[in-house]
């Protein structure tokens, strides 16, 4: 058994105790009973001292230029992906602390790395300004950084979706105060830790801690002067109130509800039902933008009920440590109980409901927050399965007839996230995409193993509120600032 490990906070270039030394437990999601380690649980006052360094340090950092900025980024890269021993063993921890399985860990590890590469690759698009020489005037269109960024992220995939903020925000010359999710922090921290140290004091401050105790010190502080939130409606909507008070901009990405629709003519050979299956229950479901709600043309229906069923099935249910492990818990239990009330409510109905996947350990899946893949097939429309988010593994089936009607089942949704078409016939696929009330659309596949984050990711509707990722999600951590001057007098 591995030892606990202890966490600290970061502030103003050094690592710190909470300022009355409490600490919180984070437990195995496979095995409850197992402590993993435990965070350091931050304070109001931890966030006073960690927004007034990050705002000292805001100047300095954003008199660098983007040269110099994207060359600091390159070498934080290097340094979170180049140590396998160290991203094995930060793998692992995650893997433990989270549920999800090691080939997922590794992933979002790789991810972050990724991702600061692509923000630092925007440097010469960054320093260009747009001049427009125009009557009335000269008119220099430039950018400048917000101040203080607050960055928070959910647990579900808490260092990919770093990689959504932080390289951006850094990028464009804020600095930025962290919070990871209380019930994912140990190795999001220990990840932060690395990148801050390799950055001026007070550029990266690290905060963990129950958003109850430090939530609102940080969103409402008078020096934070832009919010990236990432999470649930609820708490988004709460956030977005908090920060009204200093009229603080907020980005929200938020819940989703995703639908794909497999069109009469998809191509279902090859690994066509391996891509439908991650695109619902990568990280047991526990993802904004998995598939959610999939409408089948009838004609496919019975083909892609039979061929989705048995590549579920074959899904090895267990430890996320073990290497024949495709799916893990759930990450607690709240979740849980929201996928296991939905299975309730389909059952109580009368519905087609099936647990399908093998469970080699019966006794460690009674322990953990465990929920087999589920499919509810020819879905009643106004379950909660299909009306609400599940964030969890479980996915209904519907039939549909025509096109327009699947694009009404679709839109007919308080979400707006991404989507999917399914289609043999890529122009088909597009044009209809482009119907879809959706910030993020696919082209036979759905989910993150087929984002490619050169492109704006966020949503409509209640999904949210501006953009992350690709040159637009890096600009919302800027304002625009137009410098004007009398005709023929800007060089
Ligand atoms: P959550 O409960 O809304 O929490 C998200 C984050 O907000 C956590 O770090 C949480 O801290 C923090 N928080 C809670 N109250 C706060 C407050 N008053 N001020 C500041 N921060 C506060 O969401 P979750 O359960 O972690 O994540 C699941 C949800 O996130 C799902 O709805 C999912 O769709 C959504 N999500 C969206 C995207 C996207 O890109 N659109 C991506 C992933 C997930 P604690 O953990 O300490 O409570
Ligand atoms: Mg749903």
């Amino acid at each position: 058994m591995t030892e606990p490990i202890e966490t600290l906070l970061y502030i103003d270039g050094a690592a710190a105790a909470a300022s009355d030394g409490k600490s919180y437990g984070i437990f195995n999601p496979a095995r409850p009973g197992e402590l993993v380690g435990r965070a350091a649980a931050g304070t109001p006052d931890d966030v006073d001292r960690a927004v007034k360094a990050a705002h000292a340090a805001f100047p300095a950092w954003a008199s660098l230029g983007y040269e110099e900025r994207g060359a600091l980024l390159r070498k934080v890269a290097a340094a979170i992906t180049q140590d396998m021993a160290e991203v094995d063993a930060r793998a692992r921890l995650f893997t433990r602390e989270h549920g999800k399985i090691l080939r997922e860990t590794h992933l979002e590890i790789s991810r972050l790395g990724e991702r600061f590469i692509q923000s630092a690759n925007y440097a010469e698009r960054l320093a260009r300004d747009e001049v427009i020489r125009a009557a009335p005037n000269d008119t220099i269109i430039t950018r400048q950084p917000r101040g203080v960024a607050a960055l928070v992220v959910p647990w579900n995939w808490p260092l990919a979706i770093l990689g959504a903020k932080l390289p951006q925000a850094l990028m464009a010359g804020n600095t930025v105060v962290v919070k990871p999710s209380a019930n994912s922090a140990l190795a999001p921290t220990l990840t932060l830790h690395r990148i801050a140290e390799l950055l001026p004091p007070g550029v990266v401050n690290i905060l963990t801690g129950s958003a109850s105790r430090i939530g609102d010190a940080i969103i409402g502080h008078p020096l934070v002067r832009y919010v990236n939130f990432t999470g649930s409606v609820d708490v988004g909507r709460h956030v977005m109130t908090v920060a009204a008070r200093n009229i603080t901009p907020v980005t929200l990405e938020l819940g989703g509800n995703d639908a794909g629709l497999v069109l009469h003519d998809a191509d279902l050979s090859g690994d066509a039902f391996h891509r439908l299956y991650r695109a619902a229950f990568m990280s047991t479901g526990q993802i904004c933008y998995a598939l959610k709600r999939l409408y089948v043309h009838r004609s496919r229906f019975e083909q892609v009920v039979e061929g989705l069923r048995a590549v579920v099935d074959a899904q090895v249910i267990g430890d996320g440590l073990l290497p024949e492990t495709t799916m893990g818990p759930m990450n607690n239990a709240k979740q849980l109980k929201v996928v296991t009330d939905m299975i309730a409510q389909a059952r109580a109905k009368g519905q087609n409901v099936i647990e399908l996947g093998q469970v080699p350990d019966p006794a460690l899946y009674a322990q953990g927050y465990f929920q087999r893949p589920t499919l509810v097939i020819d879905a009643d429309p106004s379950l909660c399965v299909v009306r609400e988010e599940q964030f969890g593994p479980i996915l209904p089936i519907l039939p549909f007839d025509t096109e327009e009607q699947a694009l009404a089942l679709a839109n007919d949704d308080q979400f707006g996230l991404a989507s999917s078409v399914w289609s043999a016939d890529i122009d088909r696929a597009v044009a209809l995409a482009r119907r879809i009330e959706a910030g993020y659309s696919f082209i036979n596949a759905h989910g993150p193993s087929a984002q490619d984050g050169n492109g704006p990711f966020g949503g409509f509707k209640k999904s949210g509120i501006g953009r992350n990722f690709g040159y637009e999600g890096l600009i919302q951590f800027q304002g625009y600032h137009s410098i004007t001057a009398a005709p023929g007098t800007i060089a």
